[in-house]
């Protein structure tokens, strides 16, 4: 596995491979199961691997939220490499970033919802990071995780847009024992918000039960209610959607896909987890 800095010398690497199919895994850092799950499914579909970590400033909204942001280069490069990644893309700003980047998308309908609506310019810093990167990578494939259900959306369509030529794959939430949606964040949980944190899955997943005895504003109602006794949590919506538009749902036979998606604070940090109905 090699590490690399810079766009000139990724381009050097992947020269070597000339040709083949490139899947490629953009990431954050502070890897666990739920990125390492998409390095193996791109190993196992291309001939090379790139991952990028790369700890994006202008997806966040928050300053605080971009500051205690874990960071684990060592212990990344070592899963990295035992998960079968040939080459780790790791820029410093600069590198991604030479001069401010004053690109503004616009996504429509499916970007003024859920993550869109509660972090104001987070998804266009999604759209200029990952649009770099695959002019950087050049990838055949590149694999994002339904945890973050609308970004998949955003990233087909911004792909769309540019006419990029890469396949989007979605794959499926990785859960911790206790059903919580493996996050880098869940590391800044406390002992007691992680174990509390197990709620988040436990009441998507009987929700999905009673859907079928509830209308679509009883379940959302109900799902709220189950986080009220407890002060550690603070909803930020909780919104049943339709899964290619994003857009509310008031009854279950408006689509054959939908998805409820929550955004949840846990203490201070703030967590996201869905489920299909
Ligand atoms: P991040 O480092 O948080 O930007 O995530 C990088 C990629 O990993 C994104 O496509 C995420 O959706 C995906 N990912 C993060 N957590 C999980 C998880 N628990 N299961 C599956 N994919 C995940």
């Amino acid at each position: 596995m090699i590490v690399v800095e810079t766009i000139k010398s990724l381009k050097q690497e992947l020269e070597k491979y000339n040709s083949k199919n490139v899947g490629f895994v953009p990431t954050m850092g502070a890897l666990h199961d739920g990125h390492i799950s998409l390095v193996k499914r791109s190993v196992e579909e291309n001939d090379v691997t790139v991952v990028s970590v790369f700890v994006n400033p202008t997806q966040f909204n928050d300053k605080a939220d971009l500051e205690r942001y874990p960071r684990t280069e060592e212990a990344d490069k070592k899963l990295l490499e035992a998960a079968g990644c040939d080459i780790v893309f790791m820029p410093q700003v600069e590198e991604m970033y030479p001069e401010e980047d004053t690109r503004v998308f616009n996504f429509g309908s499916i970007e003024t919802v859920m993550e869109g609506k509660y972090r104001p310019g987070h998804f266009n810093g999604v759209a200029q990071i990952v649009s770099k990167l695959f002019y950087a990578v050049e990838p055949t494939r590149s694999y994002f995780g339904e945890k973050d259900f609308q970004q998949v959306a955003i990233i087909r369509d911004m792909v769309k847009q540019l006419n990029i030529p890469v396949e989007i794959i979605a794959c499926p939430i990785i859960r911790e024992e206790s059903g919580l949606a493996r996050s880098s964040r869940n590391e800044l949980l406390s002992a007691e918000e992680r174990k509390k944190a197990a709620l988040i899955s436990q009441v998507l997943s009987k929700s999905v039960n009673f859907a079928k005895d509830m209308s679509v504003e009883e379940v959302k109602n109900w799902v709220n209610d189950q986080f009220k006794s407890d002060d550690t949590f603070k909803m930020d919506y909780y919104d049943i959607v339709d899964g290619n538009s994003l857009q509310s749902v008031s009854s279950w036979d408006e689509s054959d896909y939908i998805v409820g998606c929550i955004a949840i604070y846990c203490g201070k940090i703030r967590l996201i987890d869905n489920i299909h109905y």
